[in-house]
């Protein structure tokens, strides 16, 4: 009877365990943010690369990195032009490594989206094309017949990577006269402000002036968990899109209609008009109770204010207020609720509070500014 009582159990946690990964839920790991009033946030990758070009793994493992931070959606974007593993690996079929990866997140609730990195020098340089029907129809010697392809295809086309060294010796991103064409010409519809380990101001720019979609990306080539130091509690680049609902056709409308905002780094870089309320839905002030002494009531209020999201916020007082146990740096651990002391001089029964948001950034040295407003809560 014991035994069979311990061998229940024993595989009861066996269960219990695979209900877990079935959840995507890996404690500690799975990425999160609330979503904004009228739409979901989708966390996404949308460049990484396979043993099909340059990477080091199977496309599986790319699925099961992606599970495991709980992304919604990733491309897999292997070179379509740069094979050097060929000679192992036959590459007929450029839409492999979308096949594979689709097969292997059949049972996973994460969106798989075909795509392919175009690889020319500069310019135009890199760019991502995703949505794509035929990857193969892309492989054309010229590079704008490959932009046309992709565009005939409705494919959402992204440059990637615009400072990289390699190709721009300064580092800086810089608009050559066929980035502008291709972007006149509806070709290229957003830019890379972050690619792997690295952030450009100088993109963020471009992407403000000529109105492209703000991305970030991994464009892994060998393990998430190394490149990042997830163990340790890193976390790959990724872009938050804001979609009507959680689907392919959605993600790709929200991309073309520039609703995103990138987490790096614990930066979260993007447009005021989607930054602003995933901050609001991120930061949630409760309680505010003014101390009590021995000699009676202060005009010192304590206040919480609870984080719901993995971003650490670094905020900066603009407030007219002083703070009793702080100077005027706050930081808001991800996940957590902070205790702050608060001088309102008057006893209040509401106050706002204002703030920098160091760790957002709207456009190049630009932080957006909150204000959380706290109601006092009587004994
Ligand atoms: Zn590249
Ligand atoms: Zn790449």
């Amino acid at each position: 009877m014991k035994k069979t009582f311990s061998l229940l159990v024993i595989i009861g946690l066996i269960l219990s365990a695979q209900a877990q990964h079935i959840n995507g839920n890996y404690p500690g790991r799975t990425i999160s943010f609330p979503d904004i009033p009228g739409y979901v946030t989708l966390k996404t990758d949308l460049h990484m690369h396979t043993v099909l070009s340059d990477g080091e793994v199977w496309p599986s493992i790319r699925v099961q990195e992606a599970v495991r931070d709980g992304l919604d959606a990733i491309s897999i974007t292997d070179h379509i032009e740069y094979q050097p593993h060929q000679n192992d690996i036959p590459h007929p079929d450029r839409n492999r490594s979308y096949k594979i990866a689709s097969y292997s997140a059949k049972d996973e609730p994460l969106l798989i989206i075909n795509g392919a990195e175009v690889t020319r020098n500069m310019p135009p340089g890199h760019a991502n094309a995703i949505f794509l029907e035929d990857v193969n129809k892309l492989n054309v010697e010229d590079s704008v017949k490959a932009f046309k392809e992709a565009k005939k295809q409705g494919a959402f086309v992204f440059w990637n990577h615009p400072n990289w060294e390699a190709q721009y010796k300064d580092g800086v991103a810089k608009l050559d006269d066929l980035h502008k064409k291709l972007i006149r010409k509806d070709m290229i519809h957003g830019i890379e402000v972050v690619n792997d380990v690295t952030y450009s101001d100088e993109a963020l720019q471009i992407a403000l002036d000529y109105d492209l979609t703000i991305m970030g990306t991994s464009d892994i080539h060998g393990l998430i968990d190394w490149q990042y130091d997830v163990p340790s509690g890193g976390h790959r680049p990724i872009t938050l899109v804001f979609a009507k609902e959680k689907s392919k056709e959605s993600l790709r409308e929200a991309l073309f209609e520039k609703r995103t905002v990138v987490f790096y780094n614990n930066m979260l870089i993007g447009r005021e008009d989607y930054l602003l309320p995933l901050i609001d839905r991120c930061l949630n002030p409760q309680e505010a109770k003014y101390l009590t002494t021995w000699a009676g009531e202060t005009s010192v209020v304590r206040i919480l204010i609870q984080n719901k999201s993995d971003a650490s916020f670094i905020l900066k007082s603009k407030s007219e207020f002083k703070f009793h146990d702080v100077g005027e740096i706050v930081v808001l651990d991800p996940n957590s609720i902070t205790e702050l002391k608060v001088k309102t001089i008057d006893v209040l029964e509401e106050f706002q509070l204002k703030f920098e948001v160091l760790t957002a950034v709207t456009a190049p040295n630009t932080h957006p500014e909150i204000e959380l407003t706290f109601e006092v809560t009587k004994e």
